[in-house]
């Protein structure tokens, strides 16, 4: 129970990771709320966890975390309902596949808008909330990728922003120290969820990420989201402007 108490946002929690996350956090103690722009999908996440964790545990709100207007008034409603939180994890994200040739300048600023802005607009509007008047474990976590390690295939504005994710981390921990909230990141490489779905349909492509990898095999959701858990909690209370690659061996093969 690493949370018990702990109020914990996630955004991008109606899904993969996110959900994991969610899921595991939760059964540790947290008051979890859960974002993203799909509704359905966060009643219906929100409902699994629940039962469970075999209470109410869950909130959900529906906002587009690339857009100020929305980002503000998930703060607002964080500021009415909770004025607190302790544990943030910048999840969503995503991409599409193009080369520098076919990318267009709109489909390269969504993908520094998913994947890096709103990282930026959700930190800033809700760092208030993990106030020092609360004490204890307060922390980020930001879900970067093995991607803003190391060049992959048809994803250039994706590496770019994951890589910018990775360095916003370390300047948000320098800046964040001070008044003692940690700021790490997480990178995962290969994992089966929505995202990867439609690859992963193609045995060839599975066959090479499974080549390409030290384990062999591709990872789960819940895999990544334990490494979440531990560095959001009070275990990881020395670690501040980390990355922890979780990519099955991925980079050493
Ligand atoms: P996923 O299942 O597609 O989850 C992404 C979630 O983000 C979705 O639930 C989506 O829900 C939400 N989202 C997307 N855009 C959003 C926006 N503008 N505002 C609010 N929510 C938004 O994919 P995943 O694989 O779990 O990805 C989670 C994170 O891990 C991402 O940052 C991804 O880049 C990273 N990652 C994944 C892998 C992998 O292999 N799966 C590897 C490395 C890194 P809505 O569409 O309903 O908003």
């Amino acid at each position: 129970m690493r949370f018990e108490g702990q109020i914990a946002v996630i955004t991008g929690a109606g899904s993969g990771i996110g959900e994991a996350t969610a899921q595991r956090m939760a059964k540790e103690g947290a008051r979890v709320i859960l974002v993203g722009r799909t509704k359905e999908k966060l009643v219906q996440a929100a409902s699994a966890i629940d039962t469970r964790c075999e209470r109410k545990c869950t909130d959900i709100f529906s906002a587009d975390v690339t857009k100020e207007e929305d980002v503000k008034e998930l703060a607002e409603f964080i500021k009415e309902k909770y004025g607190q939180i302790h544990l943030l994890i910048n999840n969503a994200g995503g991409s599409v596949n193009s080369t520098i040739k076919e990318t267009t300048l709109e489909q390269w600023k969504h993908v520094q808008d998913v994947n890096l802005t709103s990282v930026f607009l959700v930190t800033k509007h809700l760092i208030p909330f993990l106030t020092e008047e609360i004490g204890g474990n307060r922390s980020i976590v930001n879900i970067a990728s093995l991607s803003g390690h190391k060049a992959g295939a048809q994803i250039p504005h994706y590496s770019a922003a994951k890589a910018g994710l990775i360095n916003f981390t370390k300047a948000m921990a320098f800046e964040l120290a001070p008044h003692g909230v940690r700021v790490n990141s997480v990178s995962p490489g290969f994992v089966e969820t929505p995202l990867t779905q439609p690859g992963l349909e193609n045995e060839r492509f599975t066959k090479a990420i499974e080549q390409n990898t030290a384990l062999k095999r591709v990872g789960k959701p819940d895999e990544i989201a334990n490494v979440i858990a531990f560095a959001a909690s009070e275990e990881a209370s020395y670690m501040t402007g980390s990355d922890l690659l979780v990519d099955g061996g991925w980079l050493i093969v």
